[in-house]
């Protein structure tokens, strides 16, 4: 058998957004309710094969937080491929991971192979965030009625709520069109639930083979 061809791999994203227990889930089949935040970063890898050839990820799985932010370069510069991940129940967290696209188009290298990848996504079908979606539907119905009938006071408050919550749903569409603008591929994974987790690392694979 031939050597597999060695590939490293970066995760990127906020804190939380489930990017240790994604690469847990690849390299181990395991997931954990309370991982434990990443100091620094960590280091795993994985043989994957596709068609007939093999490739080894060798995959960084960087902290998020801000202080370490200096340290990220390190990691996705030499990188052949970059998971960007956010929480698909947060609209924070994507916002986050667009700032990484933005970096990594600027810094990084030209040929690195981008994933954007929703996680959590077990989250939307559990009714946590289609509650939100509700209530979230409530207010701008409500709002618009105030509006209508001119009574801005009754409104107000929330316009105020609608500001404050920002952990509103991301809006599934709008991650699909932002992926395909800047060159990315866009996948909804569960780190809980094992959906498309092995499926983002085997289409990057095979991206990685084809160049
Ligand atoms: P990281 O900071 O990006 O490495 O995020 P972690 O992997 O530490 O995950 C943060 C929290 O989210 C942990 O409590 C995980 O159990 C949870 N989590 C991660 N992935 C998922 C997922 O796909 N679904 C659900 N429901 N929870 C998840
Ligand atoms: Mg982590």
């Amino acid at each position: 058998q031939i050597a597999p061809e060695v590939r490293e791999g970066v995760l990127l994203g906020d804190v939380g957004t489930g990017k240790s227990s994604l690469v847990l889930r690849f390299v181990k089949g395991q997931f954990v309710e309370f991982q434990e935040s990443t100091i620094g970063a960590a280091f795993f890898s994985q043989t994957l094969a596709v068609n007939d050839e093999t490739v080894k990820f060798e995959i960084w799985d960087t902290a998020g937080q801000e202080r370490y932010h200096s340290l990220a370069p390190m990691y996705y510069r030499g990188a052949a491929a970059a998971v960007i991940v956010y929480d698909m129940t947060n609209v924070a967290t994507f916002a986050r991971a667009k700032k990484w696209v933005q970096e990594l188009q600027a810094q990084g290298s030209a040929n690195t192979i981008m994933a954007l990848a929703g996680n959590k996504a077990d989250l939307l079908e559990s009714g946590q965030v289609s509650a939100e979606a509700s209530l979230f539907h409530h207010h701008c119905y409500f709002i618009s009625y105030c509006v209508k009938m001119e009574i801005w006071i009754y409104a107000l408050p929330f316009c105020f709520i609608r500001c404050i919550t920002n952990n509103a749903f991301v809006i599934l569409q709008e991650a699909q069109s932002y992926a395909q603008e800047n060159g990315l591929f866009f996948m909804e994974t569960s780190a809980k639930t094992a959906v498309n987790v092995n499926d983002i690392f085997y289409e990057i694979a095979k991206r990685l083979i084809r160049v």
